[in-house]
């Protein structure tokens, strides 16, 4: 293929997909195939002829659109988001054009900077600490973008492990030997934290400890401790905690105003994993969970999940990037450079040594959104629900409520209004009220369902049964409180 028909294939192929996205609803969201079912479409070997641009384009939609989960579907529900956007994609065509492999400043200044820079605007439109920024009189840290939140936590805990093994030889005054050291580590996370805590285990070698985690499914601060001293009794040397905020399976937070100080304590690296909530963040209303972040060591969430940057765009800050340098660094006369001291070197930052030019996509997508239209896209969802609640429960004629505009929020008021309601009016309102948005929700196969009281629980909207309950049983206190009070 030549430069001419490449930008005639090319507007095809971008004509394709805007037909493919714009039409997807349509598509059946699982493929009808059997595994091995393109073995049969495809010919034994390569071609030795170069076959023409047509007959490859056709076989999109013969070999492999019949092999297709359709992710950007409406109609998909299944594991998690895993969002593109039309500035995100013409961001990766850049950038895979440009096709630089950024592992230092001096091989494409760019990529670095423009990282930098994209990481610092990232982290101060979700409310981060300032110690994660890269541009800043008092900060040691800053941000990279990585492959995915499992390579981000194993990075995290391989510094975490470097930190103590560097401590514990400070204090013993004597080299010791690293290996025997790591068979006493252990880290923590939550019964709910993701397999890839597991895995970052397994690689390492180093001992995981799962904690239980309380009624709302989150760890908290007492369990942690409990586990740190029984350790330590045991001769194990504790070392790290991962801390998930919104976990996969159900949107759990663990409480991290109780579980940094524990942390901060017992001389914790402290991770925080918000792989799929962390893009809530844009939204202040929602930063409850991020109470107790300051004393937080690192911080990942997934821009390709929930923020319409698509994969693989993995945002990891460090509060010490000495920490992470003297965990990865590698100096190879190869790839030094007359800037090695005053620029920044990603690759000492990560485990593998090239990189994609990934911020181009995060750019385009905060310039493109704004973090208005950010923030409306995580907001989203809640007040269309609300609003079709409401309109049955009056449809219904059994009780009359009206809505309230809090800020963007739409809310349904209920108020006691009579001095002839009782308890028993309000507990049988409730239910009607409870049944119906039951009933909504099953129909929407989709929770936003917001009530002033709990919009806490308005992450959890993949997990809206589980959370419909806990919302109930909150409300229901409530109402009793309200009533009695
Ligand atoms: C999705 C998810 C992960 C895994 O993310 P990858 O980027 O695929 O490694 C980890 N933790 C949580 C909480 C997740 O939701």
């Amino acid at each position: 293929m030549q430069a001419e028909e490449y930008n005639r294939r090319g507007k095809e192929l971008v004509d394709y997909i805007t037909q493919y996205l714009g039409s997807i609803r349509e598509r059946r969201v699982i493929p009808d195939v059997k595994p091995g079912y393109m073995k049969e479409l495809l010919p034994d070997t390569a071609p030795t002829e170069p076959e023409d641009w047509e007959t490859i384009f056709q076989d999109i939609e013969k070999v492999i659109m019949p092999g297709v989960v359709h992710w950007q579907s409406p109609h998909m529900h299944a594991y998690y988001p895993s969002l593109t956007s039309w500035p995100s994609m013409l961001g990766d065509m850049l950038a895979d054009a440009i096709n630089c492999v950024g592992f230092t400043w001096a091989s494409s200044p760019a990529c670095t900077e423009l990282e930098m820079n994209v990481m610092d605007w990232l982290c101060k439109a979700l409310g981060l600490p300032s110690f994660f920024l890269h541009h800043h009189p008092d900060s040691r840290g800053g941000g990279i973008l990585q492959s995915t939140v499992s390579e981000s936590t194993l990075v995290a805990l391989l510094a975490a492990r470097k930190d103590k093994f560097l401590q514990l030889q400070a204090e013993l005054d004597q080299d010791v030997d690293n290996s025997a050291l790591n068979s006493r580590l252990v880290a923590y996370a939550s019964d709910q934290a993701h397999s890839s805590v597991e895995k970052a285990g397994l690689i390492s070698l180093v001992k995981i400890r799962f904690l239980p985690t309380d009624e709302q499914l989150s760890l908290k601060g007492d369990t942690l401790k409990q586990a740190i001293q029984e350790d330590r009794r045991r001769g194990l040397v504790p070392f790290m905690l991962c801390a998930t905020l919104g976990t996969t399976g159900v949107c759990a937070f663990d409480n991290l105003s109780e579980l940094g100080p524990v942390c901060a304590e017992e001389g914790l690296w402290l991770h925080v994993d918000a792989a799929y909530a962390g893009s809530a963040y844009f939204c202040p209303e929602l930063r409850w969970s991020l109470e107790g972040i300051e004393l937080a060591h690192s911080f990942v969430f997934n821009p390709s999940k929930w923020m319409m940057v698509h994969f693989d765009c993995t945002a990891f800050w460090v509060k010490d990037k000495y920490k992470l340098q003297q965990t990865f660094t590698v100096d190879p006369v190869y790839l030094r450079h007359e800037n090695s001291q005053a620029a920044m070197d990603f690759m000492h930052w990560q485990i593998p040594l090239s990189r994609r030019f990934r911020s181009l996509k995060l750019w385009f997508v905060m310039r493109s959104f704004g973090l208005k239209n950010l923030q409306a896209h995580i907001r989203h969802g809640g007040n269309a629900l609300t609003q079709e609640l409401l309109r049955r429960l009056t449809r219904s004629g059994t009780m009359y409520l009206i809505p309230a505009d809090i800020h963007t929020k739409r809310i349904i008021r209920f108020t006691v209004t009579s001095q002839f309601t009782t308890a028993e009016d309000i507990l049988k309102d409730w239910s009607i009220i409870s049944k119906m948005a039951s009933t909504l929700l099953y129909q929407q196969l989709f929770m936003c369902f917001i009530l002033s009281t709990c919009f806490k629980y308005m992450l959890s909207c993949f997990t809206f049964l589980l959370n419909f309950h806990m919302f109930n049983s909150i409300l229901q206190d409530y109402v009793i409180h309200a009533y009695n009070g």
